[in-house]
Formats: structure tokens, C-alpha cells, sequence
């Protein structure tokens, strides 16, 4: 299935009226695994789609993120990033090269400590800083000079 499928499929599920500009910016995301702002997401989509604008992305992504289609995630102050995967997971954020990449097979899950008996949890992000493995290379061999 193509991504512009795909996410007609979910925005159907989600019972969201897949307008053109909702469905374009569900299937960039899902097109990818970089987690990208609105900037990104806007820099990219019109060079395909002059006419867009940058608030009407804002728009569709706000939405999204609502509706529980997508997830936000704000690591970097200035700068919040957007996930195709709604589910908990875990991310890296590497001060390097600035990327966020997901961990996978780490648990985050971690609904039942006792102190949160009393609340109700729909959402946890967790997320590891510091340096990719390429990153962590340059910065060794830095070191070594
Ligand atoms: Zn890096
Ligand atoms: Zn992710």
C-alpha cells in the first residue's frame, strides 16, 4: 500500500474527512522516519505543492495530533517535531547531528509505578539524549588529535 493510501485508510478509521492537505501531510509522514517540524514538513510539500501554506500544515498536523493520529514531540525547545507512529516508544535525540531516531525494543510502558495509582495515563514520552553512533565516531576521533 502506498503512504497516500495508508493514510487515507487511517483518516477514514479515525473518522477525519481526508481533505487533500490532511491526506498529504499523513502521507509524509508516514513517508519517513526522521520526525520532522512544520518547517521541514512545509519546505517539503511545496516544493510539489506551490500553493500551500505554511499554516494551513499547521492546521491539518494540530488536528492530527488531536485526533490521536499522529504524536508531537518536544525535545528541542523551539522546535516541535511530529510522528507518524502514535503508539509509546521511545526516542533519541542526538546533540550531534540533531536528529531524532527512534529506539526500538525499549519498554517505556511503564504504566504501574505507585506513583501514579491515582492518575490516569494516555500518553508518556520518554526520550534518550546524547550522541548517535556516527556522531559519537567524529567526537572520538576529536578527542584523539
Ligand atoms: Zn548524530
Ligand atoms: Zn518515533
Amino acid at each position: 500500500m502506498n503512504t497516500k493510501k495508508q493514510a487515507e485508510q487511517i483518516l477514514r478509521d479515525g473518522h477525519v474527512k481526508p481533505t487533500s492537505i490532511r491526506l498529504e501531510v499523513l502521507s509524509y509522514l508516514l513517508g519517513t522516519d526522521q520526525h520532522p517540524c512544520v518547517d521541514q514538513i512545509y519546505l517539503d510539500l511545496k516544493e510539489r505543492i506551490p500553493t500551500l501554506s505554511k499554516a494551513s500544515i499547521y492546521n491539518s498536523l494540530h488536528l492530527l495530533v488531536e485526533e490521536h493520529i499522529i504524536q508531537k514531540i518536544t525535545i528541542e525547545d523551539e522546535k516541535t517535531r511530529y510522528d507518524a507512529d502514535h503508539s509509546t516508544h521511545s526516542h533519541f535525540f542526538c546533540k550531534g547531528c540533531g536528529q531524532v531516531m527512534d529506539i526500538e525494543g525499549l519498554d517505556p510502558n511503564d504504566f504501574k509505578s505507585p506513583l501514579l495509582k491515582e492518575f490516569e495515563v494516555d500518553q508518556i514520552q520518554i526520550y534518550y539524549a546524547g550522541y548517535c553512533p556516527a556522531c559519537k565516531v567524529q567526537k572520538e576521533d576529536k578527542t584523539d588529535e
